[in-house]
């Protein structure tokens, strides 16, 4: 079976400009992947028309399917419709039952039709009109040997219910597509280059026909097997059959699977074990907590969190000896023991953990510079730290941290 090759094209200044975020192309490649199109190339172009009519041109000699958003406005800035008139070579006439629908349109909203909407209506008169149920600009569908343009609009909403119900259908009629089956492999704790060098033996004895990406994030790496065949139950099962391989080289690593974000499967872990959780979080200000939190049932688990940012507060609140903060300071490894094992009495739980450290920009010394953060992970049996080196951003040196720290647990809870 031939793959089936497609190409989008978005369509407006304001996505050049920076000021409208391409979320049409972003969602059409995923619903596309659903169904086995390849997506090769996405473009983004003005509302220029050289630069559009080039657009075309350039995506058909490549792609079997060439889909396009925006520019069909009813002003004169939105330049699509004229675009594809002159590139099909095709007059623009009045579609009887587009005019319907545009005129209903109004009609239901105790609107006028003004001559500009009603010449939405007006199409290339070799294309198919593909009816637009939340707008008044239709779609457009265009047959040329065995590649199909269709244009539609760049509101969000009208295209996905347009895409969704009579585009991805049509699509699907023409064109026999395969399966595109992903599994996602999630890892923590190590980075990509060192993580690829672990699994380099592995990655070579890989099926040609299955494709891996390293896709890092902060703190995190997701390995991406892609496999595009005829049977979904074939492929599933070979993709079994890489994880499982791929599962002894990397297990210390390897969290977890496809959509389960890292502290779902801490929750997963504490639930199992019937263990009870309470946090000190200094420099990551509470974002630890949110993650913690955003797990429905995390109440089964999760006490509670203190917050002591100030130096004062650790010592009076939380009750690190003065001693200790003033001979090491806050950021350093015998404050964080204090925290972790205090913050798991104060508030009785199984397990403390405690974060500490130079989100920056200010605050560094020669010896702490930005970046510097301890972390404790106590219970009964241990106390676990370790001191992380990180970046100069503070808001990644806060994503940064707590995941350290949801892997520390991973890491160091009980068997
Ligand atoms: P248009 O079809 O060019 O008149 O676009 C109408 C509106 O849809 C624009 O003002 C944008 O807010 C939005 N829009 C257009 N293209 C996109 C896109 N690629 N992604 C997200 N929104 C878009
Ligand atoms: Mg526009």
């Amino acid at each position: 079976m031939k793959k089936i090759i497609a190409e989008i094209i978005a369509i407006g200044d304001e996505l050049l400009y920076g000021q409208t975020l391409d979320t049409n192309s972003h969602w059409i490649s995923g619903e596309l992947d659903k169904v086995g199109i390849k997506v090769v190339r996405r473009t983004t172009v003005g509302d220029i028309e050289s630069e559009i009519l080039t657009a075309f041109a350039e995506a058909e000699k490549r792609a079997d399917i060439i889909l396009i958003t925006g520019g069909l406005g009813p002003t004169n800035d939105d330049l699509t419709k004229p675009c594809l008139a002159k590139y099909f070579n095709c007059k623009i006439v009045m579609f009887e039952d587009a005019l319907r629908d545009v005129t209903a349109f109004f009609a239901s909203r105790g609107r006028e039709l003004t001559e500009l909407n009603r010449q939405q209506a007006a199409l290339p008169e070799c294309c198919k009109a593909v009816r637009n149920e939340l707008g008044t600009a239709p779609g457009m569908w265009f047959d040329r040997g065995e590649k199909v343009f269709v244009s539609m609009p760049g509101v969000p909403h009208e295209m996905k219910k347009m895409m969704t119900e009579i585009v991805i259908p049509q699509l699907l009629e023409k064109y026999q597509t395969p399966f595109i089956r992903h599994q996602i492999i999630k890892t923590v704790g190590i980075g990509e280059s060192f993580l690829a060098e672990k699994i380099a033996a592995w990655e070579n004895a890989l099926p040609p026909h299955i494709k891996l990406a390293y896709l890092p994030s902060l703190g995190e790496v997701k390995l991406r097997l892609t496999a595009i065949g005829q049977s979904a139950k074939t492929m599933d099962a070979e993709l079994k059959e890489c994880v499982e391989k791929l599962k002894p080289l990397a297990s210390q690593y390897i969290y977890g699977y496809n959509e389960t974000p890292l502290e779902a499967v801490i929750g997963q872990l504490l639930r199992d074990r019937k263990l009870t959780l309470s946090i000190a979080e200094s420099c990551t200000g509470g974002y630890l907590s949110h993650l913690i939190t955003s797990i429905p049932g995390s109440s089964e688990y999760f006490l509670g969190t203190m917050i002591p940012y100030a130096y004062e507060i650790k010592m009076r609140q939380l009750g690190v000896k003065p001693e200790t903060l003033e001979k090491h300071g806050a950021v350093s490894e015998p404050t964080i023991i204090e925290m972790a094992n205090i913050v798991r009495a104060k508030f009785s739980t199984d397990i403390g953990v405690a974060t500490s450290g130079i989100a920056g920009p200010g605050g560094a010394t020669p010896e702490k510079p930005v970046g510097t953060v301890w972390i404790a992970y106590s219970d009964k049996h241990q106390t676990v730290t370790r001191k992380l080196q990180l970046s100069t951003d503070r808001m990644i040196n806060i994503r940064m941290s707590s995941v350290a720290v949801l892997n520390l647990i991973r890491l160091s809870l009980p068997k």
